[in-house]
């Protein structure tokens, strides 16, 4: 059966229902007022799908209020079948591809993207390498900064970097400058303690053997890529996919944008199949991080 064919992904009245299960899980909540009692859906054939209305104070509301779905004018089916796409899309998918193959304009479909990236922000707060554990951290480059001439080395590129547990989850961040001022602070913030560290040799990382339990280092430069337990394999795992993901699907991506292209790895990572989460799963994983998240035309544009 092709997965497509799920009803919610079919049926406008499903898809709403899909949504409403998941993020009314005890019924229907006016956004306005708090109100859950006397609350009763909107009946009718010229009813829009999906309408309440709250009777306590009076005002109309549906679930996508208050989500990325809000004020949205395309229908909820295919907003779901885009999660779908971008969530079982190991590289990426382009809004030239959504917009061919949901039937909406370039414009729906970029901004639809760029929405349900927003949902994919999620961003782990506990401290990564708790209990010992090993976190790798080596900064990598994408794109062309605006206006930056193209020379050798990194410095017209765009710099990223991905904190990556062995065995856990993945924490990328855009940073200004590939340099201890924009590094350090992002690696103390999000490091237990007792973590032990991997990086190359870069300078900037000199002194974090004194800050954490461990810090092992490899030689990129020189060609080296272990030694001992220091070495770049969890790292390479997540970002051969993100590499071939910004060069082959999003190579045009502006870097005011990159910070949400940056997320959609990270998610995909972190609800990946080896830690149990199927496609499926991964797209109810994207739901969850559907509230709270407007983003409207000027935010995704600047
Ligand atoms: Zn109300």
């Amino acid at each position: 059966m092709s997965l497509f064919s799920q009803k919610h992904l079919q049926d406008e009245e499903a898809a709403y229902a899909w949504v409403e299960e998941r993020l009314w899980p005890n019924g229907p909540v006016c956004p306005h007022c708090g109100e859950t009692e006397r609350v009763g859906k909107m009946q009718g054939k010229a009813t829009r799908v999906g309408l309440y209305k709250c009777y306590k104070c009076r005002k109309q509301f549906n679930v996508k209020i208050g989500t990325i779905f809000e004020k949205s004018h395309i229908p909820m089916r295919l907003w779901l079948q885009a999660i779908y796409l971008i969530a079982s899309s190991k590289k990426g998918i382009s809004s030239n591809q959504l917009h061919r193959t949901l039937g909406i304009t370039l414009k729906s479909a970029w901004f639809m993207s760029h929405r349900i990236r927003e949902a994919m922000r999620t961003g782990g707060l506990a401290p990564m390498g708790g209990n010992g554990g090993v976190v790798e951290a080596y900064e990598t480059f994408t794109g062309r900064k605006k206006g930056a001439p193209k020379k050798r080395a990194y410095h017209h590129k765009n710099a990223v970097l991905p904190l990556v547990e062995r065995g856990g989850e993945v924490r990328s961040f855009v940073v200004e400058k590939a340099d201890g001022e924009n590094i350090m602070p992002i690696v103390r913030e999000n490091l237990a303690k007792e973590a032990r560290v991997m990086t190359d040799e870069a300078k900037h990382y000199g002194k974090l053997g004194k800050e954490f339990s461990e810090h092992g280092t490899v030689n990129h430069s020189a060609g080296e890529y272990v030694r001992g337990d220091a070495h770049t394999n969890t790292f390479e795992n997540f970002y051969s996919v993100f590499k071939r993901g910004m060069k082959g699907i999003y190579q045009h991506c502006d870097e005011r944008h990159l910070h949400r292209y940056v997320a959609e790895f990270d998610f995909r990572y972190n609800n990946r199949i080896k830690l149990g989460v199927d496609d499926k799963a991964r797209a109810d994983n994207i739901l969850k991080g559907v509230v709270g998240k407007r983003l409207t035309y000027q935010t995704a544009n600047s």
